[in-house]
């Protein structure tokens, strides 16, 4: 077979990567091959009655791109631009992001491709149900357990949940991930992919010796994860001078009131923030929130934003990415030759995963732990991660995506070695 490439962005950006690193790392051309590859890629078809009475049939998706480790796992995307190899890369991403964790897990990814901001409450529960339905025979709690990703969150994997107990006869709490608190859910979940991100960018300031205070930071994308980065920089002293979703880009210099934002946000009928205003505020063009003046950039909303027609226009000099693959390769380049240093998605945004994990853990063992546990627990595996990535990258002379990329690859390189390649 080879080594592949892909006309898909961020499929040939997760192959580069790979490749690049297990080169790097010596793996065995056996082991390149296979993990280079998905285990299972399936595609469904999801027919849906809309509230008019007529029917409309979505493509739906599941890929499975490494078990060695353990079950697969990752998010369930809702967006018009899901498509299989979409699924592909970030399975992969998941494998990698996993073994970075340390946590039990593989790889999956999967998603339909719908725009859920056209669709009523009842269209989309039929969507999520049926698309639960199809992937029905390929999940399991110690095979796939799949979580929420863009546009999903806790009702939809309510949903599937649901709906998988029903056809299984037996409630099914660890299939999904990411329940509401009360419904299987843990403490912390929600808030959990955020601060982690925000766990990194301040581990981060803290080996370059860099005080919060002080500290300028712009967050492309106000959903889940950006909104809880920023308030947990805001609460350690930092300062947000932009902030952005669908609806534009919002600049302060002086610093946004992610508070009152974040309430504005929550009270917007589509959760946005269109409308927002505080004295000093200024609303820009969306592409200018990239290339403002501040110390560091969370990518917060989709891949691929930072690339070669506005890399060289970047003026922040750290990056944490939150989205996944929010930076191409040819923008990588630009920046590292600009000195920007790099915190990669896999290690900034693991947060949720791991998060995942203590719900799949709590789930099984039948018992709630606190949110302060949680927390806690968290933090501590950030860190480590962290600071085993950055020792890593300083000791070989790597950038942090590379020392990452290794660092993930190698343990499930390992695994993959000591469970042989029978299937
Ligand atoms: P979300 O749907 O809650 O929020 C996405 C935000 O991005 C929204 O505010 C949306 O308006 C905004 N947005 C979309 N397109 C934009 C654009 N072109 N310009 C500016 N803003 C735009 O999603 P989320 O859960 O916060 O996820 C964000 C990113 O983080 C995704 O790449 C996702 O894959 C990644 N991620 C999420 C989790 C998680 O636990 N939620 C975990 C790991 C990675």
């Amino acid at each position: 077979m080879g080594k592949r490439t892909s006309e898909n962005v961020l499929l040939n950006i997760a192959l580069k990567n790979f490749y690049g690193a297990a080169e790097e790392l010596g793996l065995e051309d056996s082991l390149v091959e296979i993990l280079g590859n998905s285990e299972r890629k399936l595609s469904v078809s999801v027919p849906v009655v809309m509230d008019d009475g007529t029917t409309k049939v979505f493509n739906g998706y599941r890929i499975q791109h490494s078990t060695a480790i353990g079950p697969a796992k990752g998010g369930t995307r809702f967006h018009p631009d899901v498509n299989l190899d979409e699924c592909e890369a970030l399975g992969m991403l998941m494998t990698w992001k996993c073994s970075l964790a340390g946590i039990p897990y593989g790889g999956g990814k999967g998603g339909v491709e719908c725009d859920p901001l056209q669709m009523s409450k009842g269209e989309k529960e039929r969507l999520s149900r049926t698309y639960a339905a199809r992937i029905e025979p390929l999940i399991g709690t110690w095979i796939d357990a799949p979580g929420p990703d863009v546009n999903t969150g806790g009702q939809e994997m309510i949903w599937f949940m649901d709906t998988i107990s029903k056809i299984r006869g037996k409630v099914e709490p660890a299939l999904f991930t990411g329940k509401p608190v009360g419904l299987w859910g843990s403490e912390g979940r929600v808030e959990a992919t955020g601060l982690g991100v925000a766990t990194c960018a301040l581990e981060f300031l803290k080996a370059i010796k860099k005080d919060p205070k002080g500290t300028t930071f712009v967050i492309q994308g106000f959903g889940n994860v950006g909104t809880h980065a920023a308030l947990t920089l805001v609460n350690a002293g930092a300062t947000v001078v932009g902030i952005s979703d669908i609806t534009g880009a919002y600049y302060c210099p002086k610093g946004i009131d992610i508070k009152k934002a974040q309430q504005h946000a929550s009270a917007h009928p589509k959760k946005l923030l269109e409308g927002f205003e505080q004295p000093g505020l200024e609303k820009i063009p969306a592409e200018e929130l990239l290339l403002l003046e501040a110390d560091i950039l969370i990518p917060a909303a989709l891949e691929g934003v930072v690339n070669k027609d506005n890399a060289d226009k970047v003026k922040v000099k750290y990056i944490v990415e939150a989205a996944n693959g929010p930076i191409t390769p040819d923008a990588d380049a630009i920046l590292d030759a600009k000195g920007v240093l790099i915190v990669p998605d896999f290690l900034a945004n693991s947060g949720g995963v791991i998060g995942s994990y203590f719900e799949w853990a709590q789930n099984l063992g039948g018992f709630f732990w606190t949110r302060e546990e949680y927390n806690s627990r968290l933090l501590h595996i950030m860190k480590g991660n962290f600071k085993r990535v950055w020792d890593f990258s300083q000791e070989r002379h790597v950038k942090m995506r590379r020392a990452a990329f290794m660092a993930a690859i190698a343990r499930v390189a390992e695994a993959a070695r000591l469970r042989g390649i029978f299937l």
